[in-house]
């Protein structure tokens, strides 16, 4: 499903300012990722595990190509990510990606219906329900989160943990063959994150979408088929949590 391969993501530190010769100081480079491999089997379950600033939001964002590597590549759903521009990106996200964030990012002014409904609508006309069908999709959505009387709340007349089960309905609202999320429940509470983990991998079992987890949580950790844990923009080791390295 995912095949990555030699992916490194450099950035300057644009430090401004010119040497005495007058020409611009050079800018050192930080590297965030470096040289990393990585193969996401269909329906499996990978969580990154790592240090905070060890590259694993990057990882997250090249994989499903938000952002492009300085090098290195990256095969998703049997597309080559650097064959495409941004609109074909933008459109092979809405078809096959999901993606829940860490502060939710749902639409402040868009109700919660509203925000399950947004990538209902992006997605390719083919796939496009009529309009009845997708407030019907969300709303299966939204019941099956435990969101059912809130279907007209505002995120901000939601707690956290109400805003990222928002989160999670819409991820899985185009049925996207793979879920990225990052830290899904690192501003949740122990029982609420809990609760959202329960549901990805609900979800997980019932779709098969296959799951790539950024977290901090060795509870779910645990409950992953694979664990990669990244130290210094590298894979440090790859562990199958039964199965002791
Ligand atoms: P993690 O999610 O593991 O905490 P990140 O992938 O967010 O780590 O960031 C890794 C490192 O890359 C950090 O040192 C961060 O400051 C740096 N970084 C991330 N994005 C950028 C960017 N757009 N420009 C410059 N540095 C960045
Ligand atoms: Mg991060």
């Amino acid at each position: 499903m995912i095949v990555a391969r030699n992916l490194t993501q450099r950035y300057s530190r644009a430090i401004g300012g010119t040497g005495r010769d007058g020409e611009p100081l050079p800018e050192p480079v930080l590297t965030v990722l470096d040289g990393v491999d990585l193969d996401v089997e269909e329906g499996e379950v990978v969580v990154v595990l790592g240090p905070s600033g060890s590259g694993k939001t990057t990882l997250l964002g090249l994989l499903a190509g938000l952002d492009r590597p300085s090098s290195g590549t990256v095969r998703l759903a049997g597309v080559d990510l650097e064959d495409l521009d941004e609109d074909a990106r933008a459109a092979l996200r809405a078809d096959r990606i999901g993606f829940v964030f860490q502060g939710f990012h749902l639409l402040p002014t868009l109700t919660a219906l509203e925000n399950v409904l947004v990538p209902l609508e992006l997605l390719p006309r083919e796939r496009a329900p009529r309009p009845a069908e997708a407030e019907a999709i969300a709303k299966g959505l939204l019941d099956r989160v435990g969101l059912g009387a809130r279907f007209d709340h505002h995120p901000a007349q939601l707690s956290g943990g109400e805003q990222q089960r928002v989160g999670v309905a819409r991820a899985f609202a185009n049925e996207p063959a793979v879920l990225f999320a990052d830290e899904p429940t690192g501003n949740l509470d122990r029982e609420t994150g809990e609760e959202i983990v329960d549901l990805l991998f609900e979800l997980n079992e019932q779709h098969g979408t296959t799951l790539v987890v950024v977290t901090h949580d060795l509870e779910l950790a645990r409950r992953a088929h694979r664990i990669v844990h990244l130290s210094g923009g590298r894979i440090a080791r790859i562990e199958e949590p039964g199965h002791p390295t």
